[in-house]
């Protein structure tokens, strides 16, 4: 017998707000003592009223919109009930039955092939404290406790362990795209809960399912998946598959999953409308601006780069995860650079540096080398020694040209004078290129080259020899 895996995600990513959702307290607190970004609200106070942060909900509601989803008119928190010493409010202002947004999707390429998702919801809650434990006993750290996050809940349209990985890894750049969340895996910024059952292959019905809770790198959302398909197909071969739903840790080190707890149910968690909040209302108009703000997707990008500007799938992938250098090569492109060298500046001398993003570079510059380079100013390693320095010194491309003498040559005379020493000079290689020896005339371009000190224009040095050959 087949079977067919049935995957979907819970995706929780941290809204890259100043403050956290419901006080003033700094949202970056990595790196942070513990216990330094707090305040009564965020550590739960009795008595203490949260006040929602607009700059949370207008990133979240960016994030809903880019996710395909429709904003509610009409939506409202909810308390979400449960006792962990991480949350000593004993509940979490999460949305319950209308959530702030619905019925999304998010498109994604498996081996050149679109696959879609569907999102069920998006809502907006705070993220719990954080708990360390260790020989000495248990800590705990409240700087993460109130944080702003988006969870998004997909359909379980995902079929397999990779597929589960690309799908996330979309929804990450989307989410950076929009300036929603750094979505940093790395600082814990997104995490995943994965729901996995299978069912004989052709069946439309859903069997219980596994949840896996907190997997936090894309490696092990993929590992564990894979893993848990493993397991649950020998116990359908076996003639023994899961009853009930059931909840699982991975534990990396063993590669394994491990039982936690029977599956909990949204009655588990007695929810109400938080009292303290107004329920939050949203407009058609409002709708249509976020739309606008959200642009082109970064997949419709990336294809767009492919097809318009012949860049390689790796290259377009590598520019269009970043943000900022996708505004500098849109910026150079509107003032006529070519795309091509453009795009070689930004992927083969800036992202090679890997503190290029507190470097001094701005979209000016890569705009004013571009036009240096197609004026015939420059040579293309010029270019690159322009955009590197740049990068250091902040000086204007045409500042660092003069500088570095990196102007080249373009008078025909001064031109004419090195072609001819270099005639004079190397009459068996004339031969030889008459000879029809193409290398031969590479050797005689070197050498004009290497008497002008790199500033000779090539492609006016390669007619210029070419002509008095001929
Ligand atoms: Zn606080
Ligand atoms: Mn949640």
């Amino acid at each position: 017998m087949e079977y067919e895996s049935v995957i979907g995600l819970e995706i929780h990513a941290q809204l890259s707000t100043k403050t956290k959702l419901f006080c003033g307290c700094d949202n970056d607190a990595f790196g942070a003592e513990p216990n330094t970004r707090v305040c009564p609200v965020c550590m739960g106070f009795p008595g203490v009223l949260p006040v929602l942060s607009d700059a949370a909900l207008e990133k979240a509601r960016l994030a809903g919109v880019a996710l395909g989803a429709t904003l509610r008119e009409h939506s409202k928190f909810d308390r979400k009930n449960y006792f962990y010493p991480d949350l000593p409010s004993g509940y979490q202002i999460s949305q319950y039955d209308e959530p702030f947004s619905e019925h999304g999707e998010v498109t994604f390429s498996v081996e050149g092939k679109h696959h879609t998702v569907r999102i069920l919801r998006v809502h907006l809650e705070n993220d719990a404290g954080k708990l360390t434990h260790t020989k000495d006993g248990t800590f705990l750290d409240f700087n993460r406790a109130g944080t702003p996050l988006v969870e998004i809940v997909t359909q379980p349209d995902i079929r397999s362990a990779q597929e589960a990985q690309l799908f996330a890894k979309e929804v990450q750049r989307i989410l950076r795209h929009i300036g929603a969340s750094d979505a940093d895996m790395e600082k814990g910024m997104m995490r995943f809960d994965a729901s996995v059952s299978l069912r004989p292959k052709g069946e439309k019905k859903l069997y219980p399912r596994t949840e896996i809770k907190n997997l936090n790198s894309f490696t092990s959302l993929q590992k564990a998946i894979a893993y848990e398909i493993k397991r649950q197909t020998k116990d359908w071969e076996a003639g023994n598959p899961q009853q009930s739903e059931t909840t699982v840790g991975w534990v990396d080190d063993a590669e394994k999953t491990v039982l936690l707890r029977d599956k909990e149910s949204a009655h588990d968690y007695r929810y109400f409308p938080e009292p303290d909040l107004p329920p939050l209302s949203v407009t058609q108009d409002m709708m249509e601006t976020y739309k606008e703000r959200v642009g082109e997707l970064p997949l419709a990008r990336r294809e767009r780069y492919e097809k318009d500007y012949g860049m390689n799938a790796e290259n377009a992938l590598c520019l269009t995860d970043e943000p900022k250098l996708v505004a500098f090569f849109e910026a150079a492109i509107a003032e006529g650079a070519d795309p091509k060298p453009a795009s070689n500046l930004l992927l083969s001398v800036v992202l090679a540096d890997a503190g290029w993003r507190g470097s001094s570079l701005t979209a000016q510059h890569l705009i004013d080398t571009c036009a240096l380079l197609k004026a015939g100013k420059i040579s293309s390693s010029g270019a690159k020694e322009i955009i590197a320095t740049a990068m250091q010194t902040g000086d204007s491309a045409q500042d660092i040209m003069d500088q570095k003498g990196l102007e080249q040559v373009s008078d025909t005379g001064e031109l004419e004078k090195w072609v001819d020493e270099v005639i004079a000079e190397f009459p068996d290689t004339i031969a030889e290129y008459k000879d029809g020896k193409e290398k031969a005339l590479q050797f005689l371009i070197g050498q004009v080259m290497k008497r002008s000190r790199g500033s000779a224009n090539p492609p006016m040095v390669m007619e210029m020899m070419k002509q008095k050959l001929a």
